[in-house]
């Protein structure tokens, strides 16, 4: 079944590593115009190398950004609008989790993480908007984890930010409905990209393998489906919910969590 996307533009924060880039290659493959952001330079510019190996030039823009910062934000997607001829998808992916107790978070931290959970949504939206307005397709897609309904100690700041943003991507939701514009969430677990290679590194067996590491993982946690989350799954269920497959879904989220929820 194809995704209804052929032709259109998304624009995907964070799209040069795991879960982003996954979206951007699956975007890619419906046929979609895809523009992406990232902070390293480096990193953008591989996986740019990486899509124009697979994919038409023409429907790939890359540019740094820090989704972080309003006036970059503005400025890029002002050229996605301009070299593709408006945006029809959002896909708020850019971040990362901040792993910390309530003891061993500052509270410059705490602003730190409510900041970059709720701005990294506000300011690519606040930019997007004026081109969503004007598509027949419009929507938002947010990525969000199951720490918003699950709050963890070890995550204490990041739960309770995600928490926030879930609630604001359901008002979101409310107030855009009469523009036509769809706003919905995936809500993940523990997906195997960049964050978990990181982590990985600093592991305390240095002889333990990728593969047995994060088994060991999900053994620990108990997830039910016995492993982490691959990026592309949670890519299909963005790229779903940015589709007009899901056209008459808004306010929404989607658990990929591998059962790992507990809620009915
Ligand atoms: P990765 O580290 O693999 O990818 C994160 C991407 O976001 C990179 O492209 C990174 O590039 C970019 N990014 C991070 N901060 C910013 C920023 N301020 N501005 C622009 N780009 C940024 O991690 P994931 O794929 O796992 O993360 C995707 C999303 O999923 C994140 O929001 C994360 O918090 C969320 N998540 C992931 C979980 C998991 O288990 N993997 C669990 C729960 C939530 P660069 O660093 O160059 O800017």
């Amino acid at each position: 079944m194809s995704f209804q996307v052929s032709g259109k533009v998304a624009v995907v924060t964070g799209g040069s590593s795991g879960i982003g880039l996954e979206t951007v290659r699956l975007l890619l493959e419906q046929g979609a115009y895809v523009a992406w952001c990232g902070r390293d330079s480096g990193r953008l510019q591989d996986s740019w190398e990486t899509m124009a190996a697979c994919f038409e030039s023409d429907r790939l823009y890359i540019q740094c950004c820090d989704v972080l910062n309003a006036d970059d934000v503005k400025q890029f997607i002002e050229q996605v609008a301009q070299r593709f001829g408006g945006v029809d998808m959002l896909i708020n992916n850019a971040g990362q989790g901040k792993v910390a107790s309530f003891e061993d978070t500052s509270d410059e931290e705490w602003i730190r993480e409510v900041q970059l959970k709720y701005f990294s949504v506000l300011n690519p939206v606040r930019a997007a908007l004026p081109y969503l307005r004007q598509s027949s397709i419009a929507s938002i897609a947010n990525v969000n984890s199951l720490l918003a309904y699950k709050p963890e100690p070890h995550m204490m700041a990041t739960s309770a930010a995600r928490a926030g943003l879930l609630n604001l991507s359901k008002g979101l939701s409310k107030e855009f409905v009469a523009a036509g514009i769809r706003v919905n969430s995936i809500l993940i677990g523990m997906v195997e990209s960049g964050q978990w290679q990181r982590r990985y590194l600093d592991r305390s067996d240095p002889d333990q393998s990728w593969e047995d590491w994060l088994a060991g993982i999900a053994r620990k946690r108990g997830i039910p489906m016995g492993r982490l989350g691959k990026p592309v799954e949670a890519a299909r269920a963005l790229v779903f919910l940015a589709s007009p497959l899901s056209s008459y879904t808004t306010g929404s989220v989607i658990d990929v969590s591998g059962g790992f929820s507990q809620e009915i």
